[in-house]
């Protein structure tokens, strides 16, 4: 099989080193890719945005399977783009990828087809907001209402602060803050048939202990030992499947990567979000640990043909994932810097570029993730951290704490 992939971060370094080592991909191109995807891809400099060069790029080099990494393309309307030339995409269409595209819409679709979730209004004035905001109380939740790559979300106990942002957004989705620890279920799914991958668990604050502002993630484990039993089987009947019907019933399947945000809170779990795509960092650590051959259940998937696709194997023991981020990041990341010790395995390439003399530079704020496996999460937490030390980038900075509280026991469900 021929395949294509699209992007150029951690999460589509970690595609590619799925895609290339499935034994039947034969050849594996990238666009943009990265100097980790350059390892393993052919790169190919055109805009994975663009659904025309996209599409044009996938019948010129005659790929089997195109696999769409960011969320940007899909709601550009690539996957339509690619499709409608007759060759298989991994990714919904732009109507679908609304699912993550907008916030009101998913609220819809979730209060449409029953699935849990955190009460809400969709907000497009000061006074509305004011009123949700007083009617859930605190901490407050506000959502700008569009893409915002995982950084429209304020939590905060501070109205002032909730109401200016509701102001600064315009069109907002106001909810009920959900207690319990967080939970990310990736569904690869073709729009009816589903299967789940291992649950995981991001860092999205900045600081060690949850502190400071919100990032794309900081780090991230699988699979969950403090997971309740019979959760992925529970989110499948009450999210998934009602989800996926609703999307089905409205003449928009969803057939793709369905990122599925939980708290697991005293009453159950609840959804926080749906994304249209894998997660980023989380999807370092569960591809790690997946042994069934990716491009052919992303293939399945892009087919109709998932029904027929064998059950998922999976390796034994845990991964963990600590990403180490510019100086700066998240405010005013600073790139331009020279990475030395990021060319080994395991070392994930999610903002670095080649510079004309070969060296290695930043070039984003999330800069590289350092992901191990291991016999158990303590063991694939410090193998983790042996290659986070191996790194120098000066400025840069990392949680010391990603999946601690996991290893410790520390992790309760509320109630
Ligand atoms: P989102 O972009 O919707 O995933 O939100 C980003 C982060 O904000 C989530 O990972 C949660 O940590 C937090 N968050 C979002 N919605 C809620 C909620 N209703 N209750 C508590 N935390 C939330």
């Amino acid at each position: 099989m021929r395949v294509l992939l699209l992007g150029g971060g951690g999460r589509e370094h970690a595609l590619a080193l799925g895609l290339a080592g499935d034994p039947s991909v034969e050849q594996l191109i990238a666009a943009p890719g990265n100097p980790g995807i350059a390892s393993v891809a052919e790169l190919r400099a055109v805009d994975p945005c663009d659904p025309a060069a996209v599409a044009a790029l996938a019948v010129e080099t005659g790929v089997d399977l195109v696999v769409i990494g960011p969320e940007a393309p899909l709601v550009a309307g690539v996957a339509d783009a690619v499709r409608a030339k007759g060759i298989p995409a991994f990714g919904p269409s732009a109507e679908a990828a609304r699912l993550e595209g907008s916030k009101a819409f998913a609220k819809d679709v979730m209060t449409a087809a029953g699935v849990p979730t955190a009460r809400a209004y969709t907000c497009t004035d000061a006074e509305s907001a004011a009123r949700a905001l007083d009617e859930f109380g605190a901490p407050y939740v506000v959502k700008n209402d569009g893409l915002a790559a995982g950084k429209g979300v304020v939590v905060t106990n501070d109205r002032a602060a909730a109401l200016r942002h509701a102001e600064e957004c315009g069109r907002v989705v106001v909810e009920e803050y959900l207690a319990g620890p967080e939970v990310s279920l990736f569904v690869v799914t073709d729009g009816e048939a589903a299967v789940p991958l291992l649950p995981a668990q991001d860092f999205k604050r900045v600081g060690d202990g949850d502190t400071g502002p919100n990032t794309g993630g900081m780090g991230a484990y699988a699979p969950l030992p403090w997971a309740p039993a019979g959760l992925v089987d529970e989110v499948m009947r009450d999210v998934v499947h009602p989800t996926l019907a609703e999307m089905a019933r409205r003449g928009t399947p969803f057939a793709g990567l369905l990122y599925v945000g939980l708290a697991i809170t005293a009453d159950g779990p609840r959804v926080i979000e749906f994304n249209a795509r894998f997660g980023d960092p989380e999807t370092q650590v569960v591809l790690a640990l997946l042994e069934t051959p990716l491009a052919g259940l992303l293939h399945a998937a892009a087919t109709g043909t998932l029904a027929g696709h064998p059950p998922l194997r999976w390796r034994d023991g845990a991964a963990v994932t600590v990403v180490v981020a510019a100086e700066g990041y998240p405010a005013a990341p600073r790139s331009g810097d020279v990475i030395t010790g990021a060319e080994v395995p395991g070392v994930i390439h999610a903002g670095t570029r080649r510079a004309d003399d070969g060296a290695l530079l930043s070039s984003g704020g999330r800069v590289l993730c350092a992901t191990a496996t291991g016999a158990d999460l303590a063991a694939a937490r410090d193998a983790a951290y042996a290659l986070v030390a191996g790194v120098e980038l000066a400025g840069s900075h990392h949680r010391t704490d990603i999946a601690a509280a996991a290893v410790e026991g520390r992790i309760t469900i509320p109630g």
